[in-house]
């Protein structure tokens, strides 16, 4: 008899976007004029930027010609984008080409890192958070049930109003902690001290540090960490996650990567130390076959020259909708938190997340509920930056409209 992976059944349906699409289609049936500006999602709208289209159209037709022709690459990725990532990223922070592995996006690393260690690893998620860290680990069979909004056997690094929605490491002893900065939803970022923290409670305990910096490209004040790697001693205990999502438009041309350095380690459960990079290499060159050639091409321009500027144009562009969302929103009395070196503001509504919603609903912006991204997330929405600059500032004069 074949049976099925009952892990799975714990799983909880997205009700999160489920509901947001139901409330939206309730809402466009009886205001069939309305045009609803979509604040929610974390989608970009810009195109790629001119230099990675010229890239990836060299690399379509270097396919084209028998010559130049490639069939399968190597599936850790091409060293020409390899070198031009640890060159460009990670100036003085002892990463190496080899130390990185392409892949078509951070949603599958970090969904699939996990596969790495043993099923009783202790796991730590933020809350609120990306949901995919959970999910993975429920799909794996680390957790317990659902009960009360959570899963039982994880362990949630719990944000709020008090800790500014960046977790201190606990008393107690876990094995494996996602952490996100900036941060989705929240936008938050972390310090270089308040990364060290955690650097150093994974030292002490053994533990190891999933780190997804998908939105690093955002930061703009330079006394914030782009990297864990800034912080010293982090290449024992961190892998990094990067993306060329939110960098340069790639969520539809997919390419992202991760970083595992050749220093960075786990455990037998004697207690012996084993390298990660060699079995990430396995586990990746056993499961993946590699992101297409024009495709590498196309990330490898981002940095060139004109590509760093053209990136920057593009952040630069979101971060100027961030800022107006967040001076509106605090305009009308609302605490914000990010929008400054992230694409997310996280208003604090007040009133539960859903009255909020309904209530900009109503106005015709769609934004997302805090509490969808966990208990955590009550009371808060989130509000994205992606989007056009004109529809940005309509929404705003819609929800003051609102409020006001
Ligand atoms: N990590 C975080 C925190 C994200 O918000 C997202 C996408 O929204 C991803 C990873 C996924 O990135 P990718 O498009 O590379 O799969």
């Amino acid at each position: 008899m074949i049976t099925v992976n009952e892990h799975y059944s714990k799983l909880q349906a997205s009700y999160l976007f489920v509901t947001i699409a139901r409330k939206v289609k309730e809402f466009q049936d009886v205001n069939p004029d309305v045009d609803l500006i979509k604040l929610g999602i974390g989608d970009v709208t810009k195109p790629l930027p001119a230099t990675c289209v010229d890239a990836f159209r060299k690399g379509v037709d270097e396919m084209a010609d028998e010559g130049s022709f490639r069939g399968y690459g190597p599936e850790q990725g091409y060293p020409f984008l390899r070198e031009a990532i640890a060159k460009n990223d990670f100036t003085g922070m002892g990463i190496e080409a080899d130390d990185i592995f392409i892949s078509d996006g951070a949603k599958c690393d970090t969904g699939n890192f996990q596969e790495l260690f043993s099923i009783d690893a202790r796991v730590a998620v933020p809350d609120p958070v990306y949901p995919v860290y959970v999910d993975t680990n429920v799909m794996a069979g680390r957790s317990g049930t659902w009960k009360n909004g959570r899963y039982e056997g994880l362990y949630y690094l719990e944000g709020n109003s008090a800790n500014g929605f960046i977790p201190a490491p606990p008393d107690e002893k876990l094995d494996l902690i996602y952490l996100c900065f900036p941060n989705n939803p929240t936008g938050q970022t972390a310090s270089h001290d308040q990364l060290a923290l955690w650097v150093e409670y994974a030292k002490k305990n053994k533990a190891l540090i999933l780190f997804d910096a998908a939105y690093e490209t955002f930061i703009r004040d330079e006394s914030l960490p782009k990297s864990i790697y800034e912080i010293p001693g982090a290449r024992d205990v961190a892998v990094e996650f990067r993306s060329f999502s939110k960098t340069a438009g790639f969520t539809g041309t997919r390419c992202a990567f991760t970083v595992v350095p050749r220093e960075c380690r786990a455990f037998t459960t004697e207690g012996d130390a084993v390298q990660l990079q060699p079995l990430w290499n396995r586990r990746h060159s056993t499961k993946f076959n590699g992101v297409s050639y024009p495709v590498q091409r196309a990330a490898e321009a981002v940095y060139s020259p004109e590509g760093k500027q053209q990136v920057r144009e593009l952040s630069d562009y979101y971060l100027g909708n961030a800022a107006i969302i967040r001076e509106n929103m605090e305009a009308l009395g609302f605490g914000c938190i990010g929008g400054e070196n992230s694409p997310y503001i996280w208003v604090d509504g007040k009133r539960d997340s859903w009255a909020f919603f309904d209530l900009l609903l109503s106005a015709g912006v769609v934004v997302t509920p805090g509490s969808g991204f966990g208990r955590c997330g009550e009371g808060y929405i989130r509000i994205s930056a992606f989007n056009d600059r004109n529809k940005v500032l309509s929404a705003m004069d819609r929800i003051k409209a609102s409020i006001s």
